[in-house]
């Protein structure tokens, strides 16, 4: 796929409106005499709070307004949950925890935690390590919406010490994360929203959700309908020019994730340094301004935008292709590169 130059005009926001509550089965367009089914209803419901360091916003679909409410309730209480397990600014977490043990001993975690850092190394794998989780020692050094100053090349070697994610060692039979060297850092900041979207999808299906969309800062996940039956209308953000819809993606049964440098950076000497740093050099990757990545799991979708992100628009799409992915890559000159499995799912507002 050659990169399309298009002039880039992709806003971010949830192009998502809400359907009126109720809705009426299509009446059938026969000779014989309408049988009008019994009006099926569904109510929409929606909830935001600030949770992960981000504002967490959810909206639930379900038969009626209580069983909307659960599905909610039971949404942002396994949020929390998860934010307690797998949170490094809560010293009690159990990535804390492993960070503090790192080469000194191996940590037993939970189920959940284990199957995140297995899904975080093999996507570190598929990308060839431009997704790092090890790449914690970097993130403190930057700091980037705290400290916005730019690390010493000194800095950056001693911390490039410590960001080989082969030294992350998992032990399948013990449920053990060890960390090989003391001062090695494990981060999820890049796939652990888009996980716990994922097992909140989960949980508000089992409490009578129908159909919800589950937005944690810039990672989406979808099930089922709105409550007038139709799909979710997701914008994709510009990386230079908020509020500005180039296209929506309809959206039922899926995940969506955006990663961009557009949020969280700084400008010095009119170069914007943004979170997004590329483990070969512990800087800020420079082949991108966002990438938008749909996949069937929230997990995957949030981790690959990440990975690409670093990648670039060439080795990026190749590797969306490879894995049938669908991306929307919006490169350093502002052109739009877009994969197989989305191009014909852009849709103009
Ligand atoms: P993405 O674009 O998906 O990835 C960028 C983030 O991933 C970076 O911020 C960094 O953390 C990490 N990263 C950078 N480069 C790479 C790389 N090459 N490979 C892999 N990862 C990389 N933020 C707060 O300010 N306060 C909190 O209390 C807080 N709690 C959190 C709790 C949890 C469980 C999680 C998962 C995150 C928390 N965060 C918190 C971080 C915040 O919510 C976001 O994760 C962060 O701002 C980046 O979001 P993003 O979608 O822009 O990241
Ligand atoms: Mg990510």
């Amino acid at each position: 796929m050659q990169p399309v130059p298009l002039p880039l005009a992709m806003a971010a926001c949830l192009a998502c409106t809400f359907a009126l509550p109720g809705c009426t089965s299509p009446q059938r367009a026969t000779s014989e005499p309408a049988v009008v089914a019994p009006a099926t209803t569904s109510v929409t419901q929606t909830r935001a709070q600030y949770l992960m360091g981000t504002i967490v916003d959810i909206t639930a679909v379900a038969p009626t307004e209580a069983a909307a409410q659960a599905a909610l309730t039971a949404g942002f209480e396994e949020i929390r949950r998860l934010e307690q397990m797998l949170s490094t600014w809560i010293d009690t977490s159990e990535l804390s925890q492993v960070n503090r043990a790192a080469g000194h001993s191996p940590v037993q975690v939970s189920a959940e935690t284990f199957e995140l850092l297995t899904i975080a190394l093999d996507i570190a794998a598929q990308t060839d390590g431009a997704f790092n989780i090890a790449i914690g020692p970097a993130v403190r050094l930057w700091r980037v919406t705290e400290a916005q100053r730019v690390p010493s090349d000194i800095e950056l070697a001693i911390a490039g010490q410590y960001v080989d994610y082969h030294m992350i060692q998992l032990n399948p039979a013990e449920k053990t994360v060890y960390l090989e060297k003391p001062g090695m850092q494990i981060d999820v900041g890049g796939i652990g929203k888009g996980f716990t979207a994922e097992k909140v999808a989960a949980v508000m299906r089992r409490n009578g959700a129908t159909g919800a969309l589950i937005a944690v800062s810039g990672d989406f996940r979808i099930f089922g309908r709105r409550a007038d039956g139709s799909s979710w209308p997701v914008g994709i953000q510009h990386p230079r020019k908020p509020g500005h819809l180039l296209a929506t993606i309809d959206s039922t049964d899926e995940a969506v994730s955006t990663s961009g440098d557009y949020e969280r950076f700084f400008l010095k000497d009119g170069v914007r340094y943004h979170h997004i740093l590329d483990p070969a050099t512990l800087k800020p990757a420079r082949l991108c301004q966002s990438v938008t990545i749909v996949a069937d799991n929230a997990t995957l979708a949030d981790g690959y935008a990440t990975g690409i992100f670093v990648l670039g628009p060439v080795r990026g799409l190749a590797l969306a292709e490879r894995l049938r992915l669908g991306a929307a890559i919006v490169d350093a000159d502002g052109r739009l590169n877009v994969s197989n499995r989305l191009a014909q799912r852009l849709k103009s507002p």
